[in-house]
């Protein structure tokens, strides 16, 4: 792997959080493009609102100049009614251009056109006095051509008229044919100042926030009316003011300003939306942080936590009230062997009890899970089984699984593997073991030492004496043969053969003491002892006289089974046979109250499946007698190994104890069980010899 490359597992996290920004961002233009077009939709629709009141003044704003259109002509025709002379025209005339300042004047003329009378508008100079009336002529000639073809009002189209202070107004004729029994008298012409139309006709109030003016099809102004402009936005409305002969346009602009921040309850209520979502969205980023911080301290926390159970070298499992197995940990899977998923969620009997366990473990489990009793608090022991079959010894510490509400779901056991600590007893037992086998052989040694130096005396004199006595024998045997008859002392002479037997076997015997005394006094005093390779069947056959003559004596069945082909051991031949002898004569013992059908002795050897201890040969003989006796009873099996423990009048309580330190002298074990039916089986092992395992494997 590149030192650049970001480590594996941080890529996903890169992706994530480049994932999460994206939507964050998309989210918060999509949010944006809303509240944008929630203003602008709002703006609209108050321009629309703007824009169609604006339409709705212009129309009134028309139907108001049209009415008072209608007036002024029904005015003008009161005007000429009753035959007024020139002087009364003109009179009446100027009182209603005082009351129409739209007029600037009114003309009565003939039906040749030409002035009978004229009145101007007191309010301003005389209109025509810098361009001359003669100038208006073709547009008053073709208003009132219009008029006397459609039999009433018609209107000149407007013109531009300079006044004498340098400004000028924008005027427009009006025609009123005057008809008198068919017969066509006159006319009576008004000039409109369509300023003043604008001022005087259109309603006030229509004009508070807008201008209004009249203006060509081409959007040419003619005539304009209004306030100061205000804001910067315009609206416009324009509708068409057609009179029989002109038509105008009348068109009204309002300056409203550009919609101000709360122009409405909809636009106030988009904004506090907007607000609101905002706010919503900004808490919602808060708290979304604050939850991934939680998530990666809660992440860490679980990390930590299953570090800690990784490491821990006590195995751990959580099972519910079912007995159901909820959890383990690696040291659990490792002690047992088994993976988590063959584990988890198994039921009794657990996989890891031992077959021959399993129905005690059982009765332990179900006591638990009834509550009865609480487990013992420094815990208990047990085995357990591997998934290869091995058992091995645990110590095992439960305890109440109480979740954060206090109740109960289960229980929580620690393990531990006590294989180790077994080993270690078993070593020091086993040490222990030794020390008192040192005991046990000082405390021999010295009886042995004190022996060897009693009975030499007495067994060399013996010896002696027997020798003597055959050397006597022999000589008394010649001199009888070449001096006396044949016939005086026939009986004697004839013993006399069996007499030096008895005698040899004696000297044999106590030569055999001595070397036994030796051997033993030799072996206490840890001189180095004579191993020697020797056959198990030679073993057996070297006590087979002995046993044999007491067997006799006793009665005893005497059966000998020797495995066919079994190696030679390593041994002090004397001592081992002599450990024989000694468990021969304890079984033989043993049976001396038994009914004769009874007394069987079985005196054995085979290769034993113990495994040997380190530094000793490839395998190990074991050596067994059984007898049928009454066994041996518990208090006294506690006591059978101390020295000069002895259930026999006569005995000396000696045999097993320096049996049992021959044995272990030899690396092997001595021990005994029940036989059965009945009796007692005294068994010891010796090693094979080394060479020879060596040379078979
Ligand atoms: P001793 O034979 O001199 O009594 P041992 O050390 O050989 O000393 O035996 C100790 C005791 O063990 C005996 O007194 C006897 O009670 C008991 N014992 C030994 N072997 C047997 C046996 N095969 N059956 C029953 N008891 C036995």
């Amino acid at each position: 792997m590149s030192a650049a490359a970001p480590p594996a597992a941080f890529a996903p996290r890169y992706v994530s959080a480049y994932l999460r920004w994206s939507l964050w961002a998309l989210l918060v233009a999509l949010v944006a493009a809303l509240l944008v077009t929630l203003v602008w939709l709002a703006g609209r629709y108050e321009a629309s609102q703007v824009q169609s009141k604006l339409e709705r003044d212009t129309a009134d704003a028309l139907g108001d100049i049209r009415a008072a259109f209608t007036r002024n002509v029904q005015t003008l025709q009161a005007l000429q009614s009753g035959h007024p002379t020139t002087a009364s025209w003109i009179d009446e005339s100027a009182r209603l251009l005082r009351e129409h300042r739209e007029w600037i004047r009114l003309e009565w003329r003939d039906a040749g056109l030409g002035t009978r009378a004229f009145a101007d508008s007191p309010y301003r100079s005389p209109p025509f006095a810098r361009l001359g009336r003669a100038n208006a002529q073709p547009d008053v000639a073709l208003a009132c051509a219009n008029g006397r073809r459609v039999s009433g009002p018609a209107y000149s189209s407007s013109y531009f008229l300079p006044q004498l202070d340098g400004l000028g107004l924008e005027v427009m004729e009006l025609c009123l044919p005057q008809v008198s029994a068919g017969q066509l008298t006159g006319y009576v012409v008004a000039t409109y100042s369509l300023s003043e139309i604008l001022a005087g006709l259109v309603g006030p109030q229509l004009m508070r926030s807008q201008d209004v003016s009249f203006t060509e099809a081409d959007g040419t102004r003619l005539a304009l009316h209004g306030t100061a402009r205000r804001g910067n936005r315009v609206f416009t409305s324009q509708q068409l003011l057609d009179l029989p002969g002109n038509t105008m346009v009348l068109r009204m602009d309002s300056w409203r300003g550009a919609p101000d921040l709360f122009p409405n309850v909809l636009t106030a209520l988009v904004t506090a939306m907007s607000i609101a979502l905002v706010s919503v969205l900004v808490l919602l980023g808060k708290d979304t942080r604050r939850r991934l911080r939680a998530e990666q301290d809660l992440a860490d926390a679980l990390a930590f936590r299953k570090a800690m159970e990784d490491s821990l070298v006590t195995g751990l499992r959580a099972r519910d009230l079912q007995g159901r197995i909820t959890y383990v940990n690696p040291a659990f899977c490792a002690m047992v062997g088994f993976t988590p998923e063959e584990l988890l969620g198994n039921t009794t009997p657990a996989p890891y009890w031992p077959p021959e366990l399993a129905g005690d473990y059982q009765k332990r489990q179900d006591v638990r899970l009834a509550g009865q009793h609480a487990p013992p608090r420094e815990g208990f022991e047990s085995v357990f089984m591997r998934k290869d079959g091995s058992r091995f010894p645990v110590l095992i510490i439960e305890a109440p699984l109480i979740n954060h509400h206090g109740v109960q779901t289960g229980w929580m056991s620690a393990f531990l593997d006590i294989s180790e600590q077994r080993r270690v007893e078993e070593l020091s037992r086993a040490s222990q073991d030794r020390l008192q086998a040192t005991a046990r052989l000082a405390t021999v040694g010295e009886m042995a030492s004190l022996l060897s130096h009693e009975l030499n005396q007495p067994l060399a004199a013996i010896s002696s004496y027997a020798t003597g006595s055959i050397n006597l024998l022999k000589s008394q045997l010649a001199a009888q043969a070449a001096t006396a008859g044949h016939d005086a002392g026939g009986g004697a002479m004839d013993a006399m053969p069996d007499i030096e037997v008895a005698m040899q076997r004696i000297a044999e015997q106590a030569e055999r003491a001595g070397k036994v005394i030796k051997s033993v006094h030799d072996f206490v005093r840890r001189r180095d002892k004579e191993r020697e390779p020797v056959a198990p069947l030679a073993l057996l056959d070297a006590i087979m006289p002995l046993v044999s003559l007491q067997a006799r004596k006793l009665g005893v069945r005497v059966d000998i089974r020797v495995q066919p082909g079994l190696p030679t051991v390593l041994c002090d031949r004397t001592m081992v046979e002599q450990v024989l002898l000694n468990l021969a004569r304890n079984a033989m013992q043993a049976m001396d109250q038994a009914p004769p059908a009874h007394r069987s002795l079985v005196i054995e050897a085979r290769r034993s499946g113990a495994s040997a201890p380190a530094g000793a040969g490839k395998g190990w003989l074991e050596f067994s007698v059984a007898d049928l006796g009454p066994g041996i009873p518990a208090e006294i099996q506690r006591q059978l190994f101390t020295p000069f423990f002895t259930t026999k009048a006569e005995g000396m309580g000696l045999g097993l104890s320096m049996c049992r330190t021959v044995v272990e002298q030899h690396g092997g074990f001595l021990g005994f069980e029940a036989n059965r039916p009945q009796g007692t089986i005294f068994k010891f092992t010796l090693p094979v010899d080394p060479a020879i395992s060596h040379r078979s494997s």
